[in-house]
């Protein structure tokens, strides 16, 4: 169980607020690209400034490596998320030091303000226990907000709370208890989704989930290499023949846990990896000339009837190559299926990480499952049953 503050323990109180603000800027414009973890942000500002707290806004923003780049200025971000909070932020040059102390004492109750990139300071990231002091001098209380940077043991994200109090805030508990309903106590029967690149990236997402769950879908180029496992020809698929031993290790780990592993039985075989490229469908185990890029129309109806009889569903990693259409047809399918069920309140639906975001709002119904989680590494590791150091921290 994490840390966390009542409400009405804020009254008076400046809280250093850790917040994912590291968002996308249009190389042309500088300006912000994709606001949606602003978005998702900015009621946190407005409940604890409502409560009548001082906020003191932490972030990183891209990889300045220590250094002071003005092209890596958290300036142009709060500007965005005051417009987005509809009232102003103030800014304050530096996250440590006298000045950004003054200022944030000369700021009213109610009102927030943001201190520049941590990661201009090297030592953010080295979690040095001198500079998580300075960052602590600017208030009261920290809390993180920010799940998606949990998995890094950085200063302002794990050595600060060594010098205050250390609570969680609302985005961070609302991800980690969609998480920990997934994984720790899911509705059976469970399901997960793993798909995407390679299979060598994720090996320990499924030797984990294997433990937890009824069914994993594999899907995407992974399935590739655990066809060569079962002996199939993958043609010119996107293949790891020496993670082969890895995945009949999954196969046999599954096996022992009575968690089925499901592999899509036949696939859409294209000669160029391009949109539209002449394809066809294919029986998997027959003779593949091409690459397969998508689980064809028998495995997603298999993969359908897998998820009708689950009540929880993990996603994690495309189907197919769906940034190209047609192949992203089974991604599309099985994400509309999952929201329809979760819609109707036959299913609970987590998913994230990396591409997942994206291939499911490419589907249109991203907004219809029951949590998306915009973190992508530490999702991943979460997956993998690590101990994220940002969150253990707040127990
Ligand atoms: P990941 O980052 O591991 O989730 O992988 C996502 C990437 O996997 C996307 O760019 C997809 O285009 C790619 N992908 C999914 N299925 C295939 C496939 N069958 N062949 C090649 N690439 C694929």
């Amino acid at each position: 169980m994490v840390k966390i503050c009542q409400d009405n323990q804020v009254k008076g109180k400046t809280i250093i607020i850790r917040a994912d603000c590291n968002v996308p800027l249009d190389k042309k414009t500088g300006m912000v690209s994709d606001a949606t973890r602003l978005e998702r942000f900015a009621p946190t500002i407005k409940k604890y400034t409502s409560l009548g707290a001082k906020l003191v806004i932490l972030s990183h923003f891209g990889r300045p490596d220590g250094q002071k780049k003005p092209s890596m200025s958290l300036r142009p971000v709060c500007q965005k998320l005051a417009e987005i909070l509809g009232e102003p932020i103030e800014f304050i040059d530096d996250c440590i030091g006298q000045g950004a102390e003054q200022a944030v004492k000369n700021l009213p109750f109610g009102r927030a303000i943001m201190a520049e990139n941590v990661r201009f300071y090297a030592e953010e990231e080295k979690n040095d226990s001198g500079f998580a002091q300075k960052l602590s001098k600017l208030g009261d209380l920290f809390m993180n907000d920010a799940f998606s940077c949990s998995h890094r043991a950085h200063a302002s994200v794990v050595g600060i709370a060594n010098y205050l109090p250390a609570v969680a805030g609302p985005s961070l508990l609302a991800e980690v208890s969609a998480l920990e309903q997934a994984l720790e106590k899911p509705k059976r029967p469970s399901v997960a989704v793993v798909g995407g690149a390679k299979i060598s990236s994720k090996i320990a997402v499924l030797k984990f989930l294997v433990k937890k769950l009824d069914y994993i879908i594999i899907g995407g180029g992974m399935a590739n290499t655990f066809y060569l496992a079962q002996g199939y020809g993958v043609g010119k698929s996107l293949a790891e023949p020496d993670s082969v031993p890895l995945a009949r290790e999954i196969m046999q780990l599954a096996g022992e846990s009575q968690c089925q592993i499901y592999l899509p039985s036949d696939g859409v075989v294209a000669n160029e990896f391009a949109a539209n490229a002449p394809h066809k469908t294919i029986d998997i185990g027959g003779n593949i000339d091409g690459m397969i890029l998508d689980a064809g129309p028998k495995a997603i109806k298999e993969m359908l009837d897998i998820i009708n009889k689950c009540q929880t569903i993990l996603w994690n990693g495309p189907l197919g190559a769906f940034e190209m259409q047609p192949f992203d047809n089974a991604t599309n399918m099985v994400a509309r299926h999952v929201a329809s069920r979760t819609k109707n309140g036959q299913l609970i639906s987590i998913a994230g990480g990396g591409d997942t975001v994206s291939a499911l709002n490419n589907s249109g119904v991203g907004d219809d499952f029951t949590y998306i989680s915009t973190a992508g590494g530490a999702f991943l590791e979460w997956l993998e049953g690590i101990d994220l150091p940002g969150i253990k921290i707040l127990q």
